[in-house]
């Protein structure tokens, strides 16, 4: 990821990697290519900026969230591609294997399509994208039903539920 900034009000209490305690709140401008997918991503995110030796630091949570946002909008744009696909996995922390087995796939299937020897399965490229939204809206419900199914638990016997 590459990126600049610009300087903004706010001034977090914070010493610098070199030992200034000048540092700011800034706004990172962060850019992520996808080649082969023809798309790229900008994105202003919040960061620290250094007024001695102009170093920018970005939290790794803001990028990790950055990450999952950028994953749910190549999911909304339809970008099915393999390196999307792989983006989207890789912002959610799981292994092809943790997919294959949530999708009840192959790591092979995943690995053809991660490396653009097949499209992405659209089914499987839409769970994936569910539970990108649900890392974003910091719910598993996706994982979680998946999880289940994985599982293979016998549902319960009686489902209370109550209309308002
Ligand atoms: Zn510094």
């Amino acid at each position: 990821m590459g990126g600049r900034g610009e300087e903004s009000a706010r001034r977090p209490r914070r010493r610098c990697l070199c030992g200034s305690a000048d540092v700011r709140a800034w706004i990172a401008r962060l850019s992520l290519d996808f080649p082969r997918s023809g798309v790229t991503a900008s994105a202003a995110v919040p960061a620290l900026r250094c007024g001695c030796c102009e170093r920018v630091h970005v939290e790794p949570c803001t990028l990790e969230r950055l990450r999952l946002v950028v994953g749910c909008e190549l999911a909304n744009l339809g970008v099915l591609t393999g390196e999307a696909f792989r983006h989207m996995r890789r912002a959610l922390g799981l292994r092809a294997c943790d997919v294959a087995q949530l999708l009840d796939l192959t790591p092979e299937t995943i690995s053809h399509w991660e490396t653009g020897k097949a499209r992405p399965n659209r089914a499987a490229f839409v769970a994936l994208a569910a539970m990108l939204q649900d890392a974003v809206d910091r719910r598993t419900i996706t994982r979680d039903r998946l999880g289940r199914l994985v599982e293979g638990r016998p549902p319960p016997p009686s489902l209370t539920l109550e209309l308002r």
